[in-house]
């Protein structure tokens, strides 16, 4: 294979369009900026899918003309004015009609109650549970018998409400020592949680099937207060 690597390197790049290059990037950086201002959103640290959808629309517009000769910034500004216009009409009809707002914007999801995941949580493939042990570990839970409520809000955030100390129940622990030890087969006699879907249940050696969920593999269950 003979490849031309001046061809993928450097092209028709010459000193006088590298300078174009600065000024066209200035100029469409600059360009998304105001845009992005004038969108009315007052940062990113948590976007909808929506928004998400929006940002790459205008980092496609705005990428071409950076370093194509042959894109001039005009089509861009244009794009940029439909994106936004867009943007403005969609936010309007969900402020008015909720039901429209969720189907652009996703429902927020309980995925814990009372301590226990909600059934068919786990079955939805936008629910990953290695992410979500995670999110809670960061809220520093060690078990999910300390959650009341967890919602999965639309910009992919949990909330959560807790048990006070005293209504702390037996759970399913979610650091990875304690979780690792789940197996289908109960040594001995104690308190265990469905690694599937959190049920709590005293068992005795042998195997077992979750009544909640049908899944067979267990780990003992916690029930250490929250440290705050
Ligand atoms: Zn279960």
């Amino acid at each position: 294979m003979n490849l031309d690597w001046n061809e993928i390197f450097i092209g028709d790049l010459n000193f006088s369009f590298a300078l174009e290059i600065v000024i066209r990037t200035l100029i469409m950086f600059s360009m998304v900026l105001l845009i992005l201002r004038l969108s009315g959103k007052k940062g990113v640290r948590q976007l909808s899918l929506f928004e998400v959808a929006i940002i790459i629309a205008l980092g496609s517009a705005a990428g071409d003309p950076m370093f194509s000769k042959e894109a001039p910034i005009v089509p861009s500004v244009i794009v940029f004015a439909a994106i936004i216009l867009l943007y403005r009409v969609i936010t309007y009809f969900a402020i008015k009609s909720e039901k429209f707002e969720n189907i652009i914007e996703g429902e927020p999801i309980y995925v814990i109650e009372d301590g226990e995941f909600v059934m068919g949580i786990r079955k939805d493939h936008t629910f990953a549970k290695d992410e979500f042990f995670s999110e809670m570990r960061q809220e520093s839970i060690e078990h999910i018998g300390q959650v009341k409520t967890a919602i999965l809000e639309t910009t992919g955030k949990i909330s959560f409400y807790y048990f006070t100390d005293d209504e702390v129940k037996y759970g399913l622990p979610v650091l990875p020592k304690p979780y690792q030890k789940k197996s289908e087969n109960v040594s001995d006699e104690d308190i265990y949680a469905c690694t599937y879907c959190g049920h709590v249940k005293k068992l005795v050696p042998g195997n077992h099937q979750c009544t909640r969920c049908d899944q067979s593999e267990w780990v003992r269950a916690i029930n250490t207060v929250r440290l705050t």
